[in-house]
């Protein structure tokens, strides 16, 4: 890529606060209202540059904070020139792989800029187009796009970005794997030259240089830990299990032991919509959301995932992607991901913003191996334990034990069961108890033995969740 004037590494930067960045009182307000006490690592080293107008390339993963760390000095950017937009146009533009990414950076803007006087919209593909071009109409200070329904409006002559002065593209690996590369080459094609241009990548493919190149000039570039660094708040295991006894190993673990909000991820959509039925089946409260669910339908999962009494969410990879919730207590791998980056991706998903999280993967004899190319990506092996109940024992660390989360209040949180004789869904909102007690214990289900004797320490009782 074009030589970066500089490159640093964000964790090495020392805590400073939001008011040394040089940010405007009306974002420092702002911040405020949304209770962010420091900048994290990627906000510190970037805010400053990227306020002083210089490109940027960030190699960083969802969850350190790089939303704001873009959003927060363009808006301030912005401020420095302030013009009413042109009709149809945008100055900001926000390039994002899918939309509950691109709907979440739209509510960043509107929450960081809420005394700033911004004016933002967000276009995505599955809905309607009409409601998002009225949104066009009169022009706006920030849009925030998926490419291919972009390009639909730009084709339309619905919205016109041939002003625009930032741009950003997040998530640039993820535009590579969903086949949207040529589209966003087009779309950087019509825009000025003359911009400031913010490109966000968790992982650095040789196309991602390639593209960061034709698209940067001297940009400075800020790392995160990379993608083979979990984060430290993340306790991982993982359970040998045949692959016909998963679905009760499963049930158990939820019933017993991981509450609070709990991603399950499954490999295939239809994996995981089976998932959800076997898993509604056994009482269990439960919401898919996979590429195949359409948008209304993944709102809503997202929604009720986000309500104080969450369901299990089954999701695939690229559904969980932009999943943006702090405070997800549990992931479990179902399946193992065939790509060794995608462990880590998806136990990102809990141990957020400084909260402690589990990660527990199901191991069948046939994902041996990729479990092996996890812990060599990790460098390190992941504990093995035994199923929940020979798990908790009064003399386990504290650090082992699933935690009370924040958000979710442990009386709340307890696995909601629809057992014989209680009501469906129907004790999401109003308190009755009959709705959410916790199930009485699950039949012990007998887990496999370790498929191959390759590694008996596994078995020992290193239990880590
Ligand atoms: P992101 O990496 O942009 O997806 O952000 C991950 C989560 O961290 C989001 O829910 C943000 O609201 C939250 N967040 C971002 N910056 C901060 C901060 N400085 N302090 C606390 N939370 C933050």
């Amino acid at each position: 890529m074009t030589t970066p004037h500089d490159s640093v590494s964000a964790d090495a930067v020392l805590e400073t606060s939001f008011a040394n960045l040089g940010l405007s009182e009306a974002l420092l307000r702002a911040l405020a209202d949304e209770g962010y006490a420091t900048p994290t690592p990627i906000q510190s080293k970037a805010i400053p540059h990227v306020l002083a107008g210089r490109d940027l390339f960030g190699c960083a993963q969802t969850g350190t904070g790089k939303t704001a760390a873009f959003a927060l000095p363009l808006i301030d950017r912005l401020r420095e020139t302030p013009r009413k937009p042109e009709p149809r146009r945008c100055r900001v533009l926000v390039l994002a792989p899918t939309r509950e990414l691109a709907a979440q950076i739209h509510q960043s803007f509107l929450a960081y800029g809420r005394h700033s006087g911004l004016r933002a919209a967000v276009i995505y593909g599955g809905v309607g187009q009409q409601p998002q071009a009225r949104a066009m109409q009169h022009g706006v200070d920030v849009l925030v796009a998926t490419p291919g329904r972009l390009l639909d409006l730009v084709s339309q002559r619905l919205v016109d970005i041939r002003s625009v002065e930032f741009l950003v593209l997040d998530e640039a690996d993820r535009m590579l794997d969903m086949g949207f590369i040529h589209d966003v080459r087009k779309i950087v094609g019509q825009l000025p030259r003359d911009r400031q241009t913010l490109f966000f990548s968790a992982t650095l493919p040789a196309e991602v240089r390639d593209l960061a190149d034709s698209m940067l000039r001297s940009p400075l570039e800020v790392r995160t830990a990379p993608r083979s660094t979990p984060a430290e708040t993340v306790t991982q295991s993982v359970m040998f299990v045949a692959k016909r006894e998963k679905k009760a190993l499963l049930v158990k673990l939820l019933r017993e032991e991981a509450t609070g909000r709990v991603i399950v991820f499954a490999r295939t959509k239809h994996g995981a919509d089976k998932l959800h039925r076997d898993l509604e089946k056994a009482g269990i409260d439960a919401a898919a959301i996979h590429g195949n669910k359409s948008q209304a339908q993944r709102e809503k999962a997202l929604a009720a995932f986000k309500s104080p009494q969450p369901p299990v969410l089954v999701a695939t990879d690229i559904a969980a992607r932009g999943i943006d919730v702090d405070d997800v207590a549990h992931v479990v791998n179902y399946e193992l991901p065939h790509e060794p980056e995608t462990y880590v991706h998806r136990i990102g998903r809990t141990g957020r913003a400084g909260q402690t999280g589990a990660a527990v993967s199901f191991c069948d004899a046939e994902e041996r191996p990729r479990l092996v190319a996890i812990e060599r990506l990790l460098k390190r092996s992941i504990p093995a334990r035994n199923e929940p109940s020979e798990g908790h024992h009064a003399d386990e660390p504290e650090a082992s034990r699933p935690r009370e989360r924040s958000g979710v209040p442990r009386e709340n949180s307890s696995r909601r069961t629809r057992g014989r004789g209680r009501p469906g869904r129907g004790g999401r909102d109003s308190g009755r108890s009959e709705g959410r007690e916790r199930a009485a214990a699950a039949p012990a289900t007998a887990v496999a033995a370790p498929p191959q004797p390759a590694k008996p320490a596994r078995r020992k009782h290193r239990r880590a969740l």
